[in-house]
């Protein structure tokens, strides 16, 4: 038989293309301020300029390369544009981008020790390094009975720590069983969707879970909890898990840990802590006493892909006690059995998680923090933070704006005076043009804009020229 042909990529042709691929980068980061920050692609815009069949014959690597300016980039919202102020951030870093591309070169699959040792060692480590640089206490580090793991996202996260705590509640018989119909969750009425969304993945119903209330600053109130989950041991009712967040996707609100714990211990219902965005902002001393409360908590997640200049995904997920959650998740196959894992003396993550395969993304956290260091993470979030409290001063002192909740952080909610219609407009206009991003919400019914500092590369100047689009694109505005 002849020998077949080699379709595949040499080794120095890859050297000569991946020296391209950065350059490329590179030269994004420099040119990223020419681009609209919100994409201007139309639905379709993209497909309709795509072959409708993939190639028979593959094609030279310049021409896919080409392609990225002329067709992907157009349809690019550029997240990692210094004024990009919309939703929260998920930014990125070099260390972090070359930490992803070794991930990808080595290739491994780390669901199990034994695939590959380091990806599993290295994990452990760093989630015990984090532990401390954000202030948790020991039963969440390897040593003691709990532990981190990195997921692909906050959601996964909250997942996770339901399905765990709804088999420490049931003795796992949920497992065996499924649900009985009377299992209650709990969470506040501005908590991310991704707890409704685990909620209905679980199969406990979304009728089986509370919205409770907030206060003025829009917290959870504790007092309505724990008459909530009375209500529902009253009716034969059977409350397990609570998820409190710190720093709300809508606004930056603080659910209060050390109340809401007290309730969840008197009750003994699983407490999940959801600090996606704000987590990172614990490596500064002085933002730590916004997690009060945190080490009372079954589990507590935070994404370094948010503020941690780590790119997506890395969410850090802990537990207190590590037994309930991989018993939850643990599966056995024959073809996955081996000694390693038998001698019990190693952790394998694939029982920390809901898929199998795992990629190495323990390597960019590793990077970003050793390349950063925790001096260089604190500067930076401080610079953040303080950027955003510069730009909710002039919201304060404005004749036109006001502040429409609290801003502890880097998220300023504010709304023009002139009511929601007009907001509505402002924000739409603003984001046409290009210049900047950024997205609202909606509290107590009335309709705000949010501008969130949190981009690797936004400086003072940003800030500023974003608060003077803002302001003069109000006035060019019709007033109702
Ligand atoms: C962004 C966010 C999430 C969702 O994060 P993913 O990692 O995208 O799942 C969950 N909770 C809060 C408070 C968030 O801000």
């Amino acid at each position: 038989m002849s020998e077949a042909r080699n379709f595949h990529m040499p080794p120095e042709e890859f050297r000569k293309w991946g020296h391209s691929v950065v350059d490329w980068i590179a030269d994004y980061q420099k040119r990223i301020e020419t681009f609209p920050v919100l994409s201007r692609s139309n639905p379709g815009e993209l497909r309709k300029r795509l072959p409708s069949k993939a190639p028979e014959h593959g094609e030279p690597f310049k021409s896919i390369l080409e392609d990225i300016d002329r067709l992907i980039l157009p349809g690019i919202t550029h997240w990692q544009s210094p004024n990009f102020f919309a939703y929260f951030p998920a930014n990125t870093s070099g260390p972090s981008i070359l930490g992803e591309l070794l991930s990808a070169g080595l290739g491994v699959q780390g669901m199990l020790w034994a695939t590959s040792p380091a990806c599993t060692e290295l994990e452990t480590h760093v989630l015990d390094w984090m532990a401390d640089m954000v202030g948790l206490p020991d039963n969440f580090k390897s040593a003691g009975p709990g532990g981190g793991v990195i997921q692909d996202s906050a959601s996964s996260a909250v997942l996770c720590a339901l399905l765990a705590a709804r088999e420490g509640a049931t003795g796992f018989q949920t497992n065996e069983h499924g649900c009985d119909g009377k299992l209650v969750a709990y969470t506040s009425v501005h908590a991310h969707s991704s707890v409704e969304k685990a909620v209905k993945v679980a199969g406990l119903g979304r009728r089986q879970l509370r919205l409770i209330e907030a206060d003025s600053a829009y917290a959870m109130r504790p007092d309505l909890l724990a008459n909530q989950v009375q209500a529902d041991r009253a009716a034969g009712l059977h409350p397990f898990f609570v998820s409190a967040t710190l720093g709300t996707t809508s606004s930056s609100a603080f659910d209060p840990l050390p109340e809401i714990s007290q309730v969840c211990r008197r009750e003994n219902l699983w407490l999940h802590v959801d600090g996606a965005m704000f987590g990172p902002a614990a490596v500064c001393p002085e933002f730590r006493h916004l997690q009060r409360g945190v080490e009372a908590a079954d589990s507590y997640a935070f994404n370094p892909h948010k503020w941690m200049f780590t790119n997506f995904d890395c969410d850090c997920f802990y537990v207190a006690d590590r037994a309930v959650l991989i018993k939850t998740l643990s599966v056995l196959p024959e073809y996955l059995r081996n000694q390693a894992t038998e001698s019990g003396a190693v952790i394998d993550y694939r029982d920390w998680h809901i898929p199998l395969g795992r990629r190495f993304r323990a390597l960019k956290l590793w990077f970003v923090i050793r390349h950063y260091g925790l001096e260089g993470l604190r500067y930076h979030i401080r610079r953040h933070v303080e950027l955003a409290q510069v730009f909710a001063r002039w919201v304060e002192e404005s004749r036109d704006f006001e502040m429409t909740a609290p801003a502890p952080l880097n998220l300023v909610c504010f709304a023009h005076k002139a009511g929601n219609e007009f907001n509505r407009r402002l924000l739409e206009r603003i984001n046409q043009g290009g210049q900047m991003y950024i997205t609202h919400c909606v509290l107590g019914g009335r309709y705000c804009l949010r501008f969130c500092v949190g981009q690797t590369h936004t400086e003072a100047e940003h800030v500023r020229r974003g608060w003077e689009l803002i302001q003069q694109t109000a006035a060019s505005l019709n007033r109702p």
